[in-house]
């Protein structure tokens, strides 16, 4: 089984996560954006030559728990995502990933936005 999908067979919510000591500044991470909805920064494993997160400070733990009062906050970070994947330069294109639950792969229970880019993408994802 890889790392990533054991990591989040094992994962559970709730609580202060690894993200939490990011925004915090607890631990250190490659930041490329921050305002005060968001922090963006490099994932530390990356799956594709650029891949990042976007991460709201706001710790909704995942996708299946927002509500209607996260709309603008969750428009933001895709707004941002994209900014992000400007800065960087991708012209060719990126993929924004969200993974929610067990089956959905999500191994960190703070909501996030993955972008991945600089390569092609495969479909059906994995
Ligand atoms: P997910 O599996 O969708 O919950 O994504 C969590 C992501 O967080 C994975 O791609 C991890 O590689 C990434 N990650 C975990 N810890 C860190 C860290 N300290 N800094 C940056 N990315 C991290």
């Amino acid at each position: 089984m890889a790392d990533e999908v054991s990591r989040a067979l094992s994962a559970k919510p709730g609580g202060d996560t690894i993200f939490g000591k990011i925004i915090r500044k607890e631990i250190p991470a490659n930041i490329i954006y921050e305002d005060d909805q968001c922090i963006a920064f490099h994932d530390v494993a990356p799956q594709a030559p650029t891949h990042f997160l976007v991460v709201p400070k706001n710790p909704i733990t995942q996708i299946s728990k927002v509500e209607d009062a996260d709309k603008e906050l969750l428009g933001h970070l895709m707004v941002v995502a994209k900014k992000c994947a400007d800065q960087i330069g991708l012209p060719k294109g990126y993929r924004l990933v969200l993974n929610e639950g067990p089956d959905g792969g999500q191994s960190v229970y703070h909501i996030h936005i993955h972008v991945l880019g600089g390569r092609q993408m495969g479909w059906p994802p994995g």
